[in-house]
């Protein structure tokens, strides 16, 4: 493993788009350490290089550099179940059973759960992605993200229906949580000493990436002097203190309403709430589940009488069917965003998966409270549950983004794919998953756009199509933002570079 980059460096490209200010043509970013300290346009740029001449540098030519893509919501350690992507049951609690089934003969250990997440992590890294909000029972997830060098929030799923054992069943979840909080730091540390081991060797054997780098000494007045002619800039972010959030947050995830009692989901947010971290979970994701909670589906009480766990006072079919069917806290009528509404569960540290069931008032009950959502086309399409309708998302106000969802029900883990699904410019989707996400995921002071002081997590991709490409070497000189954009949104080229918190996760088109 080797995330060498030198500590302070130029990067320039065709087009850089900051998201949350206009596209700049010709542009850079000097990266910092693990902070992106100046985004420069063109005349700044030369300005820049003739005072700074010994100023390492890298061109991206035919590329455009943008922040890291943002997935919202995925579980990795599905990630070498993907032929159950070319699901062709009948509906979604078909391929739930199957998806069960195999994870529990396929991912039966952590060795062979890790290597599945670590597979799907590489994937999304490869795809521009520096940040990941992931569901995992076993944790595997978290530990694939350390080894990968990404950034995200893993949520620890709990599941329980019976409210007579919430308590119980919640000593249990913050047990898991407690073994995954220590092998997270062990797995961290081994991977930061395999990255200083790597950069030792390199300098030794006078690795080119890292020959231009120099050390920074400069003070505050000669930044100030240097980027007074350059827009945005910003030195502020020296002023601040260092950025304490984790690389990697583990939070807790509520798996959904009909796997969580309204009593230990109450947990959950509590737990969430009392330590300032967002709650996962999947919400309104098919008509089974809005009809369970409503009042009964067949499809779905035989789902559960087939995965659930069952206790000892519930080890028989026939009586975890009882137990089913005596639940007394649903079949009122409330579709699953109104029962959880109505059992005061949502809040804005909510981050709800596919939501794509929601009536206009489920999505105003949603607005309202401000929970955040994370859409999956893709998967929902796969499962025949339809399309999620991002227009009425778009019209409500909430604050949403796209995830994959796991490899088991998406054909990649590329997000530009995800969005090409929904209706919508460009411009905006390039905002959904970027910044949006990172409203989503309450970071959008630091992730989620292009600026100074915010940390150095960008991806660059190639521009320009094959058949101009063949014709002239600068092609992208000529191509306006739009194009540009559609380029990185159609073409599907790889990622060429993808920094996180200035660490080159990939480059050259590899995985470091
Ligand atoms: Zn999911």
């Amino acid at each position: 493993m080797n995330y060498n980059t030198p500590p302070r460096f130029l990067i320039t490209a065709d087009w850089i788009f900051p998201v949350t200010a206009p596209a700049i043509k010709g542009g850079g970013l000097v990266i910092n350490g693990e902070k992106i300290e100046a985004v420069v346009d063109a005349e700044a740029l030369a300005f820049l290089k003739e005072s700074e001449p010994e100023l390492a540098y890298r061109h991206y030519k035919n590329a455009a550099v943008l922040p890291g893509l943002i997935n919202l919501h995925t579980h990795l350690d599905y990630s070498n179940l993907a032929h159950l992507s070319d699901f062709d049951g009948p509906g979604m609690f078909d391929w739930l059973e199957s998806l069960v089934e195999l994870s529990r003969s396929q991912l039966n250990g952590p060795e062979a759960l890790v290597a599945s997440a670590l597979s799907g992590a590489r994937e999304a890294a490869l795809a521009g992605t520096s940040y990941i909000v992931d569901s995992t029972f076993s944790g595997a997830s978290a530990l694939a993200l350390a080894q990968v060098g990404l950034k995200g929030l893993v949520g620890l799923e709990l599941f329980g229906l019976d409210e007579s054992c919430a308590d119980f069943l919640f000593g249990l979840w913050e047990s898991r949580l407690q073994a995954l909080q220590i092998t997270l730091q062990e797995t961290l540390k081994k991977t930061e000493d395999e990255v200083l081991a790597a950069t030792k060797i390199d300098s030794q054997h006078g690795d080119a990436t890292a020959a231009g780098g120099i050390a920074i000494t400069r003070t505050n007045e000669r930044l100030n002097s240097l980027y007074s002619k350059t827009q945005p800039i910003s030195v502020e972010f020296l002023k601040q203190p260092p950025q304490t959030t984790p690389k990697i947050r583990l939070t807790i995830a509520p798996h959904a309403p009909y796997t969580v009692s309204p009593a230990l989901w109450a947990k959950a947010k509590n737990w969430a709430q009392e330590r300032h971290l967002p709650l996962t979970c999947h919400l309104a994701e098919s008509e089974n589940e809005h009809n369970w909670i409503a009042g009964e589906d067949d499809r779905l009480h035989q789902y559960l009488l087939k995965v659930m766990p069952k206790n000892p006072q519930l080890n028989t079919d026939e009586a975890m069917a009882i137990f089913l069917k005596s639940l007394d806290w649903k079949g009122r009528g409330a579709s699953p965003v109104e029962h959880l509404q109505n059992n005061s569960l949502l809040n804005k540290d909510t981050i709800a998966a596919h939501c794509l069931k929601a009536s206009e008032k489920d999505i105003a009950i949603l607005a309202e409270a401000g929970v955040k959502i994370a859409l999956c086309p893709r998967s929902n399409r796969i499962l025949k549950n339809g399309i999620p309708n991002s227009r009425a998302y778009e019209k409500s106000g909430v604050t949403f983004g796209l995830g994959t969802d796991s490899r088991a029900s998406s054909p990649n883990l590329d997000l530009r794919d995800e969005a090409r699904l929904l209706e919508l410019s460009q411009e905006r989707l390039l905002a959904l998953l970027t910044i949006e996400a990172a409203k989503a995921v309450g970071l959008e002071d630091s992730i989620g756009s292009l600026a100074a002081g915010k940390c150095a997590d960008l991806a660059v991709f190639d521009i320009g199509s094959l058949s101009t490409k063949e014709t002239s070497t600068d092609v992208s000189e000529h191509l306006s933002a739009e194009a540009a954009l559609a380029d990185i949104f159609e073409q599907r080229n790889p990622c060429r570079l993808l920094l996180v918190d200035g660490r080159a996760v990939v480059s050259a088109g590899q995985l470091n």
